[in-house]
């Protein structure tokens, strides 16, 4: 019989009653690794990269604890979506695969799939391939995914029925027992009733030193489990587009709102992981919500770093705190108001927007054309990040961080509408618009926000569309508005192919800066060109002088620029590389990039051959490391590094913003492809503390290696 390794970490804390069953039905032997002791934390080492958080850190340590202990295989399905509108976190997605690159002998990870987003249920064939892989025949296969189901059914109504936490209602479904509940002080005179809301895999984990107990000696602890999925969905209308929180997190937010605004709770704490991407979405409500009902919040974030006193000192001076009276009436919960309604003219419409690279640019033009003012929004520097700093949450990513502090300066420069960019998908890019209105308005700005979301689908999306649209131009006619959007999408096409020739020339050039001067006046020009046929012709011009450039036979290294989109084109984020590589003298450098606000323009909305072609080149090339997409551009940051080699590509540089989950992902997976592939990849994590001296020194380094890499090889 073979013997299946579940490591215990991340879904197993979740999803444990369903892959138990599973295993049980079609006769694996499924081993659970123990509990996370100090042997394992020694053990996270096997993860490749320091940046994953401390639940994706666990997991490698308890998979690498399973593998010393001789199992077959390990079992970590890939859940994708667990509800028809959301997904789970991209490092749920991308567990099995970044597991799967890191061991030494090959594929030993049986990665089911579970994607129920839009419905879909082709996933389950994948359950049954999974039974075949493990000697089950396919009828035994689906026969065990029902009772899979089934038993994940009792688990979640154990812990809702019998106020159970996880690791109880596991005990009470194992031992077939009755489902006791951990002797909690009842609540009375002295006791006060906590909410402890956090992912059970960092709340029952060894590694959080037991923190949700240190609680129940205060009195009755209530944990987000124990609220049933009904009043989750109704306490999220608030939020909104609520639905399509992560899964997980959603359950998180739901349950909080419950607590609170039920008045069932004295106090309530967050407990989250450092560099956790979805909590630090979802913080900035909760902590709204508690202060508008006076319940005492903390925030506690936790990794293998965190030092039991510490724990302890914060735990009991937030004890300390007095709580105001519970029990208050729950007010109505009012459905989030949406932002879609379409208004009389604004009397003064002053629109401002972040930037992406020279997407603001082109923006602006449409707007122009629709006889709307803008302003010209600085681009990311140190004092506009001083400006979003201190309202942002600490783990937000860094984009979020910029814009936000560009969206305070156009304010107070007088914008009075904020153009933003939504479309919830598997990064947080979807939730930044409303999160930065909430901030900015706890500031006390007052203004409008226009999330411009995708019309896709069509069925669903068209009308809202078409609404914004009309809001953002304050009601123009649909003539204007339709020459507005396409003048403005030949601009920033015009631009994006310069930018391209800019790229090729500045590795031949003689002089090297000539192109440079004359691309950024192009691109001043093709920002006042009239119509469409203009910007092209400006096009045709630039391309003419930049082909005239005296250039010399300079034997360019190639270096491919891969990673998130916006620290990819805003040249001030990423410390201005695309310059600094073309000032490179020896060697020279040919940029090769791909991503632009055109071509993902093309890949997310108006989708065209070659683009779609190329999408489909690039998932092929990920499929043997990375077999899904798991947000933002992380599945191209390893199909083009994969398809590098056989693209002339000496080198690839990953540029991701700290904490950045689908490109953390990727960081993971393309050290192994790296390797395998025998090619340079240098990984740059931007942050707020990004230096230039310590960036372009590996810079340097690191085309140095390439040019000796070249004169090896030639
Ligand atoms: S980033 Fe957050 S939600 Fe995602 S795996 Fe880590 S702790 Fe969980």
């Amino acid at each position: 019989m073979l013997t299946v390794g579940l490591p215990r970490a991340m879904a197993y804390y979740y999803m444990y009653p369903f892959y138990a069953e599973f295993c049980r039905e079609i006769g694996v032997n499924l081993v659970v690794s123990p509990p996370t002791a100090k042997r394992t934390m020694e053990k996270m080492e096997f993860c490749p990269t320091d940046e994953p958080c401390v639940a994706v850190k666990l997991l490698f340590a308890h998979a690498k604890e399973l593998l010393d202990r001789g199992v077959d295989r390990l079992f970590i399905p890939c859940l994708v979506s667990l509800e028809r509108f959301n997904y789970c976190c991209p490092k749920f997605i991308g567990i099995p695969y970044m597991v799967n690159n890191a061991l030494e002998n090959g594929a030993r990870v049986i990665s089911p799939l579970i994607d129920m987003s839009q419905g879909k249920r082709d996933w389950e064939k994948t359950w049954i391939e999974a039974g075949t892989q493990l000697g089950a025949p396919p009828q035994q296969a689906v026969q065990a995914l029902r009772l899979a189901w089934a038993a994940q059914r009792r688990f979640e109504e154990l812990c809702i029925r019998n106020q159970l936490v996880t690791p109880e209602a596991f005990r009470a479904l194992n031992s077939n027992g009755p489902a006791l509940g951990n002797q909690q002080a009842a609540a009375g005179e002295e006791t006060q009733t906590v909410a402890v809301i956090g992912h059970p895999y960092i709340l029952y984990d060894g590694f959080s030193m037991d923190v949700l107990t240190r609680f129940t000696e205060y009195g009755p602890v209530l944990t987000a489990e124990m609220v049933p999925p009904a009043e989750l969905q109704r306490q999220l209308v608030s939020v909104s587009e609520g639905e399509r929180l992560w899964s997980f997190e959603a359950q998180l937010l739901g349950a909080a709102y419950h607590y609170i605004r039920n008045g069932l709770v004295d106090k309530l704490v967050l407990v989250g992981s450092f560099e956790c991407g979805p909590e630090s979405i979802i913080e900035n409500y909760i902590e709204e919500e508690a202060a508008r009902h006076g319940v005492p919040f903390l925030l506690l974030t936790l990794d293998e770093h965190t030092a039991d006193a510490g724990l302890a000192t914060r735990i009991e001076a937030f004890m300390d705190v007095q709580p105001l009276p519970v029990g208050k009436e729950a007010p109505r919960i009012e459905p989030a108001t949406e932002t879609l309604v379409p208004g009389p003219r604004a009397e003064r419409m002053v629109i401002g927007m972040p930037t992406m690279g020279h997407l603001d640019l082109a923006v602006r033009s449409a707007l122009a054309e629709c006889g709307i003012d803008s302003i010209d929004t600085p681009h990311a520097t140190k004092e506009i990040l001083e400006l979003g700093k201190p309202l942002a949450p600490e783990f937000v990513c860094l984009p979020f961080t910029f814009t936000l502090g560009q969206m305070r300066w156009l304010l107070d420069h007088g914008a009075t509408h904020l153009l933003m960019v939504g479309g919830k998908g598997k990064c947080r890019l979807g939730w930044y618009a409303q999160v930065q209105e909430q901030l900015l308005r706890r500031m006390g700005y007052e203004f409008e926000i226009i999330i411009i979301d995708s019309p896709l689908p069509l069925r669903e999306r068209w009308s809202g569309f078409r609404q914004t649209l009309k809001r953002t131009t304050n009601q123009a006619s649909w003539l204007k508005i339709i020459r507005a959007l396409y003048t403005g999408y030949h601009r920033m096409a015009a631009i994006d192919k310069g930018e391209r020739i800019c790229h090729r020339v500045r590795a031949f050039e003689r002089q090297q800066g000539t192109v440079d001067r004359l691309f950024n006046s192009f691109v001043r020009r093709v920002h006042r060109a009239p119509s469409a046929e203009a910007a092209w012709k400006l096009l045709g011009e630039f391309r003419e002088q930049a082909e005239a450039i005296e250039t010399d036979d300079t034997d360019p290294v190639r270096v491919r620029i891969v990673g998130e989109i916006w620290v990819v084109l805003e040249q001030y984020a990423n410390l201005h590389l695309e310059a600094l590589l073309g000032k490179s003298s020896d060697p020279r450098v040919w940029v090769d990039r791909e991503i632009s606000v055109t071509q993902w323009f093309h890949k997310n909305l108006i989708p065209i051959r070659e683009v779609t072609e190329r999408k489909k080149e690039i998932h092929r090339a990920a499929a043997p490391y990375l077999g899904t997409e798991v947000g933002g551009h992380g599945h191209y940051s390893v199909g083009l590094t994969a398809l590098a080699p056989r693209e002339g590509i000496d080198g690839v540089i990953h540029l991701m913003p700290f904490t950045c989950m689908p490109e953390i992902v990727a960081q993971n997976i393309m050290i192994k492809l790296s390797q395998e592939l025998d090619l340079p990849v240098l990984t740059f994590i931007i942050t707020d503390q990004t230096g230039e001296a310590g960036f372009e020194t590996r810079v340097e380094a690191f085309l140095d290696i390439l040019k000796d890499r070249r004169l090896v090889h030639h």
